[in-house]
C-alpha cells in the first residue's frame, strides 16, 4: 500500500514561517507508517524542499523566514483590499514535476491549515486529480474540522474527514475493504520528522485541548479532551529529533502548555536543564500566564526559552469577562515582574492582543494597546480572526455560510466596512511605534 499526502500553498495578504510545520498531518503519517503504508510527502510550504532551492528566502537565526510568494489576482470579494493577494510556498510547476516522478499511489491526503486558505487546498487537489486518476483523495485539517460542509461540497476530495482518527480509519477501510487497527494510541504517536529533508525546527504539540473556552476560541471545536504526553516520552522526542535530525530549534505550539505544570512542563523542563541540552525553545502560541510562578519563571529561563509571549488579548476587565477567563491585569503585571527578575528583558517578553473582537470599539482597543505597553512588555497586535462555532462568531451575527474568505483576519475588519479597515491599519501604526520606541 501506498499513500501521497500533501500540504497545499496557502493564499493571503501576509504570512510568515513562524515555526510552521503541519504537526497533526506528521502524526497520520506515523500512523499509516504503522500501518504498513509506503510514503511519499510534499509539504509545499517547506522552504528547504531541495525542489526550492534556487527560491529560498534567508533564515532568521532560529530557522524561520518569509514564503517564497508570488502575487496573484484577488478573489472577487476581496478586490476592495488594498494589499496584494499571493500565494506562498512552492508554485505550482515544481509541485507538478515533482508528482509526475513520483509512483502512482493507492490513497492521496492533503492536509489544510486555516479555514480562509481553502483556494490553495483546491488547486492542490485539482491538480492531483487530473495526474492522479481513479486515485481516492482524502482531506482532512483543521478546514474540514471547522467548514465541514463547504470542504465536503466544494473542495473536490473524494473523503474528507473532520480531524477525529476514527473516520479517518472507518474512510481506509471503505477504501481498501479491510479493517484497519492501531496498536497504539494515536495521540501517543511522534510526528514523522523524517519525511523532510531538512529540517531548521522542530515544531511539537505536547497535549491537545485547553481548559478554558474563550468565546474567540475554536480549539476546544477541535480538541474537546485534554491530554498531555507524558513528559519523559516529550524529553525523549526532543532528544531524538535534537541527536538525529541535529535540530537545535524547537516550538512548543500546544494550546494550553503550561496547564498541570507540576506535572507536565515542569518536569519536562528539569530533565531539560539536567541534561544541558543547550537548546532554543519557543512558544509561537501565546501561553496562559495564569499557570507561571516563580519556580517556572526560572526554569522557562534556565531551559532556553527565548521569547514569551503571553496571551492577553485585552486589558480591558469587562471584555475580559465577557470573552475569557484566562487572565486578569493583576496577574499578568505579576507574571511581567516575575520573569523580568529571572532575567528576561522587556523585548523577550511579548503580549498579544486581539482586535476587531465582536462589540470592541477603537477606543477600547486603543486603551489596551497603550495600557498593555504600559505594562513593560512588547505588544503583538492581532486581527480578530471569526471562527465558526464559537460564542464570538455568533456575537457577531455572522451568517453560518459566509464564505471562508472572510474568516482571515487581514480582510474581516472590511466585512464591516472600509473605514473600519482604516481605523485598524492606524492601531497597528500606533502600536509598531510604541513597539520601537523603547
Ligand atoms: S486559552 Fe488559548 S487555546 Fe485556550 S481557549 Fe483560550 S485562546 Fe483558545
Amino acid at each position: 500500500m501506498r499513500a501521497l499526502l500533501v500540504n497545499p500553498w496557502i493564499y493571503d495578504f501576509a504570512c510568515f514561517d513562524l515555526f510552521s510545520k503541519p504537526i497533526g498531518f506528521l502524526k497520520v503519517a506515523c500512523l499509516l507508517k504503522e500501518l504498513g503504508f509506503k510514503l511519499d510527502y510534499i509539504d509545499c510550504l517547506d522552504r528547504l524542499h531541495p525542489a526550492m532551492k534556487k527560491l529560498k528566502s534567508k533564515d532568521n537565526p532560529f530557522g524561520c523566514g518569509n514564503y517564497y510568494n508570488e502575487v496573484v489576482e484577488k478573489p472577487d470579494i476581496l478586490k476592495e483590499i488594498p494589499r496584494y493577494y499571493k500565494r506562498y510556498g512552492m508554485p505550482p510547476y515544481i509541485f507538478r514535476e515533482l508528482i509526475k516522478k513520483i509512483e502512482t499511489p493507492d490513497i492521496i491526503l492533503v492536509s489544510s491549515g486555516m479555514t480562509y486558505w481553502y483556494k490553495g487546498v483546491f488547486e492542490v487537489i485539482d491538480i492531483l486529480k487530473k495526474e492522479f486518476k481513479n486515485v481516492p483523495i482524502i482531506l482532512g485539517g483543521i478546514y474540514p474540522s471547522l467548514c465541514f460542509e463547504h470542504a465536503k461540497n466544494f473542495s473536490g476530495a473524494d473523503f474528507v474527514f473532520k480531524g477525529k482518527i476514527d473516520d479517518f480509519l472507518s474512510i481506509l477501510e471503505k477504501i481498501f475493504n479491510k479493517k484497519f487497527s492501531l496498536d497504539r494510541d494515536f495521540k501517543k504517536l511522534i510526528p514523522l520528522y523524517e519525511l523532510y529533508p531538512k529540517l531548521s525546527y522542530i515544531s511539537l504539540r505536547t497535549s491537545s485541548g485547553c481548559p478554558f473556552k474563550c468565546s474567540y476560541c475554536g480549539w476546544h471545536l477541535i480538541d474537546e479532551e485534554i491530554y498531555q504526553v507524558f513528559y519523559e516520552e516529550v524529553f525523549k522526542q526532543i532528544v531524538y529529533f535534537h541527536k538525529k535530525l541535529k535540530v537545535k530549534n524547537f516550538a512548543f505550539y500546544d494550546d494550553a502548555l503550561l496547564y498541570n505544570a507540576d506535572k507536565h512542563i515542569k518536569p519536562l523542563l528539569k530533565l531539560i536543564i539536567k541534561n544541558k541540552l543547550n537548546l532554543n525553545f519557543h512558544t509561537p502560541n501565546g501561553l496562559n500566564a495564569i499557570f507561571i510562578d516563580e519556580e517556572l519563571a526560572l526554569l522557562l529561563k534556565k531551559a532556553g526559552f527565548v521569547e514569551v509571549r503571553l496571551g492577553l488579548e485585552t486589558t480591558n476587565p469587562q471584555r475580559q469577562k465577557a470573552t475569557s477567563i484566562k487572565i486578569d491585569n493583576p496577574t499578568i503585571k505579576k507574571v511581567i515582574k516575575l520573569l523580568k527578575d529571572v532575567g528576561f528583558s522587556q523585548d523577550k517578553i511579548a503580549l498579544y492582543l486581539l482586535m476587531g473582537l465582536p462589540g470592541q470599539s477603537f477606543e477600547e482597543i486603543e486603551d489596551s494597546i497603550i495600557s498593555a505597553h504600559n505594562l513593560g512588555a512588547k505588544v503583538y497586535l492581532e486581527e480578530y480572526s471569526p471562527v465558526p462555532g464559537t460564542l464570538d462568531y455568533k456575537r457577531a451575527k455572522l451568517p453560518n455560510d459566509l464564505d471562508p474568505l472572510w474568516h482571515n483576519n487581514s480582510v474581516f475588519p472590511l466585512f464591516k466596512g472600509s473605514d473600519n479597515y482604516l481605523k485598524f491599519r492606524k492601531l497597528k501604526d500606533l502600536n509598531h511605534k510604541l513597539n520601537i520606541s523603547r
